[in-house]
């Protein structure tokens, strides 16, 4: 059955102030009709910001979950969509910076609850320091300045945030020169200041209505995903079972209805080189 009844031409709160319904927005009106609204002055810097000033201490995921409640409490929608990022090494490939992104999707109404994350390679997140090895002309086009903002720093804080011309980006390091004889330049990861990271949360909300669209087979409610697996696919030369995935288990949140699909890849054995007796 098509999730259309939960989520068909309903109102969905956007809970952000740095513009992400540009993209969210359209994803899910185009999906379900939804129609999409923002909150005039809603404030999620209370929960954090990247910069530092607040400091988060909920998980991205709680963080978005509670930008949700926060929406919900000031506007007469029944569902929300909260979106939290986070920037570092990437959790398997160290060298490199990766963007988590989390969405979260709050239907009290239904009493609903969907989530989804991505960790992407696809990001700017970077900073210069002065006298560094790297040319600052070379710094800026690897962040893509000025499509994408920069913050500029001292060791004296922050001298001008959300910088998106050359202008303003000489006269702040100047600034910081002048007053503290450093400076150091952040990119600036706040949505609206970065097309990059814009583009990351479309791609997730497409994930997430991808899986507001998969119901439970039972009682039909949105979200069924998979929530486990299982190891063994066996390996075609010895058939001995390997530690790839043979089978993934979904689970209902609503009724804990389970369904295993085996072979979910359509690979009924695993390739010798992937075997631990065959390859050690
Ligand atoms: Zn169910
Ligand atoms: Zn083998």
């Amino acid at each position: 059955m098509a999730s259309g009844h939960y989520f068909d031409n309903r109102k969905v709160v956007i809970a952000t102030k740095h513009q992400k319904e540009e993209v969210i927005g359209p994803v899910l009106k185009e999906a379900f009709g939804m129609e999409p609204i923002i909150l005039e002055d809603f404030d999620t810097d209370v929960l954090g910001t990247f910069t530092g000033e607040v400091e988060r201490i909920l998980s991205p995921m709680e963080a978005a979950r509670e930008k949700c409640v926060l929406a919900l409490a000031q506007c007469d929608a029944d569902i929300a969509i909260g979106s939290e990022g986070s920037f570092g090494p990437h959790p398997t490939l160290y060298f490199l910076p990766a963007d988590e992104e989390y969405l979260v999707l709050l239907d009290r109404k239904n009493e609903l609850e969907i989530t989804v994350k991505s960790c992407s390679l696809q990001t700017n997140y970077a900073s210069f320091e002065m006298d560094s090895e790297v040319k600052v002309a070379d710094f800026l086009q690897q962040v893509k300045f000025p499509s994408h903002g920069l913050h500029v720093k001292s060791s004296g804080g922050y001298i001008e945030k959300g910088i998106t011309s050359e202008n303003q980006l000489n006269e702040a390091i100047k600034a910081a020169v002048n007053r503290f004889g450093n400076y150091t330049l952040e990119t600036d990861m706040r949505a609206m200041n970065n097309p990059t990271r814009m583009s990351v949360i479309q791609e997730l909300t497409q994930k997430l209505v991808e899986k507001m669209k998969r119901c439970c087979p039972s009682c039909q409610r949105p979200g069924f995903s998979p929530t486990d697996v299982i190891r063994g696919l066996v390996c075609s030369c010895c058939s001995l079972p390997t530690k790839s995935v043979k089978a993934v288990i979904y689970t209902c949140e609503g009724c804990h209805y389970t369904q295993c699909i085996d072979f979910p890849d359509s690979k009924m054995t695993e390739d010798p080189m992937f075997c631990d007796f065959c390859n050690p």
